[in-house]
């Protein structure tokens, strides 16, 4: 079956070294005249610069920014694109359009109810694994437009005494125009108990309906940080890994340098060495994974994420998955690359309106989850692998078998249930990690872990 979508998962260019539309500018000199900075080194090999690209407001921004205060990190200028609160790619009006096929890149639960279904499952195992807790919690960092949450609700709705259990889900996310597509999808309502009307959402109780009248509560946060703690918990996060902003290092013959954005001639970006080490290269190269291509790149915040996740369950107990495109082992060095309308696009070309992601770094974030005591952590595996564990065909057949079923959307459940399983598809390059709570090795892997994916926590 022939797709016209495309994950966001292929990465043929490096960011330095194509955009796919054949730009090269050997020739290009930075204008320094407003910098007062000097020994700033082009990127090598120079075809570091997208096409003169028309403005953006972002662009705009980051323009005056460096004429003030010289190029900036490649870190601040990913955040600044993904984040930022007005013109950010996430963040912007009618960033909802960014997901599916009409968009720029498609997710594995926005192809198929299949995925979420069995994250479901794979929670309510888990709460059984804990003993069946009175009180169970749900968080999910970068709900996207809230279809895998719904899904997952919508599967565990099944489970009665799950449901029952199930006092709370919080959604982690900054951007609040997706906050305002995720309560809608979830049909998310204010609570019967507010009595009064605030004029902020952010004031609002807001549920989603329960078991047995016990509706769940739904909360918006920005950061993890904000989440209550003290209930157990079940934590996803599906491609929010490849969200957060990487820091890039090059080998140069004097040592490690820092890769920054600088001006263009034209008036758009460019790729720079720092002439110096900076505090992030002397803090962070060694978090990173050396690539055979000298390169490492380090997003502290997705090292920060699993670790925080970790730290959440060793204290209150719990299970969390996380699932992205990625590597767990030799990292193949600068993997930033940009996004829109299902084509690989230069990462500095139009800032703020072209998604930015880099592939996920699961050896780390691994070692970083085992790091913490009380926690253990089991992967990555392939998500073809773990999905066919869960029993994905078993799923697939079950609705196969309905008897209202179209003959088109029997196309469209086996061809998607090929694009998530497929090794050639999204089967290999997407993998999925797992920490539970307990540090004991006769413990029993999560459903789709063997336990010989148990990862060692670093040497003491
Ligand atoms: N999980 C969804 C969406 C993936 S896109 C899906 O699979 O369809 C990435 C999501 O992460 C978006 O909702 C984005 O706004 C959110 N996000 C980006 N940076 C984040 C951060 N630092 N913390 C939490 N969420 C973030």
């Amino acid at each position: 079956m022939s797709r016209s979508t495309l994950s966001r998962s292929s990465s043929s260019n490096s960011s330095s070294g194509g955009n796919g539309s054949g730009s090269t500018t050997d020739d290009v000199k930075v204008d320094r005249s407003g910098l007062g900075t000097v020994g700033y080194a082009p990127v090598k090999p120079q075809k570091n610069a997208p096409p003169a690209p028309p403005p953006t407001p972002l662009g705009k921004e980051l323009e005056s920014q460096i004429r003030a205060r010289g190029p900036v990190s490649v870190h601040e200028y990913v955040k600044q694109c993904l984040l930022h609160p007005t013109h950010g790619y996430y963040a912007r009006k009618g960033a909802v359009h960014n997901f599916g096929t009409g968009g720029d890149f498609v997710t594995a639960p926005e192809l198929s109810q299949l995925f979420g279904e069995l994250i479901g499952v794979w929670f309510v195992s888990e709460w059984q694994r804990l003993g069946k807790p009175a009180q169970i919690r749900i968080v999910e960092v970068g709900p996207g437009r809230g279809t895998l949450c719904a899904d997952i609700l919508r599967a565990t709705a099944t489970w009665p005494p799950f449901r029952e259990a199930l006092t709370d889900v919080h959604l982690v996310e900054p951007s609040l125009t997706l906050r305002v597509e995720q309560r809608r999808t979830l049909n998310a309502q204010p609570s019967a108990t507010s009595t009064t009307k605030p004029a902020d959402p952010a004031e609002v109780t807001w549920v989603v309906e329960g078991h047995n009248g016990r509706d769940a509560r739904v909360s918006w946060h920005s950061s993890l940080e904000d989440v209550p703690t003290g209930t157990p918990t079940l934590f996803i996060g599906q491609e929010v890994l490849d969200a957060f902003p990487p820091y890039q290092f090059v080998k140069t013959d004097e040592g490690w340098r820092e890769k920054l954005v600088d001006l263009n001639d034209d008036g758009g970006f460019r790729f720079v060495l720092a002439p110096q080490p900076t505090p992030a290269s002397r803090a962070l190269v060694v978090e990173g994974t050396i690539s055979d291509e000298d390169t490492v790149e380090v997003a502290p915040g997705a090292l920060a994420l699993s670790r925080a996740i970790a730290e959440r369950i060793a204290q209150d107990r719990g299970a969390a998955l996380l699932v992205d495109y990625g590597f767990d082992g030799i990292s193949p060095g600068d993997t930033l690359r940009g996004f829109r309308r299902h084509k690989q696009v230069h990462p500095l070309e139009e800032p703020g309106l072209v998604d930015l992601t880099v592939d996920a770094d699961f050896g780390a974030c691994a070692t970083h989850a085992a790091g913490v005591e009380g926690a253990s952590v089991y992967g990555s595996t392939t998500q073809g692998e773990w999905l066919q564990r869960m029993g994905i065909v078993a799923r697939l057949e079950a609705l196969l078998a309905l008897e209202d079923i179209t003959e088109r959307q029997v196309d469209q459940l086996i061809g998607a249930c090929e694009q998530l399983v497929d090794p050639a598809q999204m089967g290999a390059r997407y993998r999925v990690l797992s920490v539970v709570d307990g540090g004991g090795e006769d413990e029993g892997a999560p459903a789709g872990f063997a336990a010989g994916d148990r990862v060692a926590g670093p040497p003491v």
